[in-house]
């Protein structure tokens, strides 16, 4: 059986096409600049040439039709006709408290995905797009939407709700929901496998410290909090998002320079982080680079950055009553030996203690702790793709024949 996985983004939309037979990877690939001069499609099939397609792309329906053309294509496809992919699974951003778990796609769940928009209005009506592009182009195979906010929906209502008037959440959803779930799953759930026991025996911190970063706590196969909120700005400073702040300040900052909430909005999501700190990059390659060299303020947004962590994972050992593995993925997370090593040192009175020469892994999986340390750390690189394609799998099973 083999899934299309699709997640689109407002000008991209990134694919991979997964045979769940062995769960190995037959094609992936990228477009971008959908709507805007210069777009691109790079497709990448496997134990094939890469090939790059330079055409003009003017919507998402157009985009998803060069990549089924392609991945059927006698050149460049690894598929003879579209009737070999059985099913279609979406990454959808925000499913607000509607979906606590991925879902066939029908009308319905059209349009609560519609209403959940208001609360990701950047990511929702461009993953709506991809599934009525999927939708027309392929109408009798059936489409799954799998959510990053899912995972997240077991917190319990003391770390999800904020304290503000009680009636702002029953009037506006307006709570904690929590972000990167597929990811938090899939690297929980992997370390569990990795240590040969169930989820519902161990309590899991999980750290995704991409651009965009988060930390769940995972007790006992549930997630009982993180570290994104009511959108992804919240908790930890990230590329470019301020993370937490005093509230007060938004006000104080829309008087003193004159912004507007659209203005505000794009100051704490696009100018703040790292990137505000540092006044030099997000990138956490040039600003390491650049503390290497003197530069007081990347060294200072290393400490904030590290310090963060380390406040969160203290944080969620006292929401756990301890912790039995703490586990690093996305870009920095699986890169950077030397941000793992700041961030877990000071930490060897929970029991962990990092390994030096283990710790040097980049991007593969392996446990970085010390042999026999009674809370192990794990380098685990995520795979969202893969579980949308379980998922996928999973809930089209009585639907399709394997
Ligand atoms: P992601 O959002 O998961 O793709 O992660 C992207 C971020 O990972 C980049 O902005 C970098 O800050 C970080 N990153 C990737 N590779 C490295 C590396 N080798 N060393 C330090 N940071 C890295």
């Amino acid at each position: 059986m083999k899934i299309f996985v699709v997640n689109c983004g407002s000008s991209s939309l990134k694919y991979q096409l997964i045979n769940m037979v062995d769960e190995s990877v037959l094609a992936k690939g990228l477009v971008e600049r959908i709507g805007i001069d210069g777009s691109t499609l790079k497709h990448v099939p496997t134990g094939k040439e890469s090939v790059t397609l330079n055409e003009v792309i003017a919507n998402h329906s157009v985009g998803i039709k060069m990549v089924l053309d392609i991945l059927t294509d006698s050149n460049h496809g690894v598929i003879e006709s579209l009737e070999e992919i059985a099913a279609i699974g979406h990454r959808v951003v925000h499913g607000g408290e509607k979906f606590s778990d991925s879902v066939l796609i029908g009308l319905d769940v059209l349009k609560n995905i519609e209403l959940c928009s208001v609360m990701a209005p950047l990511h929702n009506p461009a993953n709506l797009l991809g599934i009525e592009a999927c939708e027309k182009l392929m109408p009798s195979t059936p489409q799954v939407a799998v959510f990053d906010t899912a995972f997240h929906q077991t917190m319990p209502k003391q770390a999800y709700l904020y304290g503000l008037p009680y009636e702002l959440y029953e009037k506006y959803a307006l709570r904690r929901y929590g972000f990167h779930g597929t990811s938090h799953k899939y690297v929980a759930q992997r370390a569990a496998d990795i240590m040969d026991e169930h989820m519902t025996n161990l309590r899991i911190i999980t750290c995704h410290l991409g651009n965009g970063a988060s930390i769940a706590a995972v007790k006992y196969g549930k997630c009982i909090d993180t570290s994104m909120g009511y959108t992804p700005l919240e908790g930890l400073v990230m590329g470019t998002r301020s993370g937490e702040i005093d509230p007060a300040i938004i006000p104080f900052l829309m008087e003193k320079e004159k912004l507007n909430a659209k203005e505000i909005d794009e100051y704490l999501n696009k100018k703040s982080g790292i990137l505000g700190i540092t006044g030099l990059s997000s990138d956490f390659r040039d600003v390491e680079q650049a503390a290497e060299e003197g530069n007081e303020r990347a060294q200072l947004a290393i400490d904030i950055f590290a310090y963060k962590v380390k406040k969160y994972i203290g944080g969620y050992v006292a929401a756990m009553g301890g912790v039995d593995a703490i586990v690093f993925t996305a870009g920095l997370g699986e890169n950077s030996a030397f941000m793992r090593d700041k961030i877990c040192n000071g930490l060897e009175y929970l029991g962990t203690r990092i390994d030096k020469e283990r710790n040097m892994v980049r991007g593969k999986e392996q446990e970085i702790s010390v042999k026999r340390a009674p809370v192990k750390i794990f380098v685990i690189p995520t795979n969202e793709e893969l579980v949308i394609a379980r998922d996928t799998a999973n809930v089209c099973k009585e639907l399709i024949k394997f």
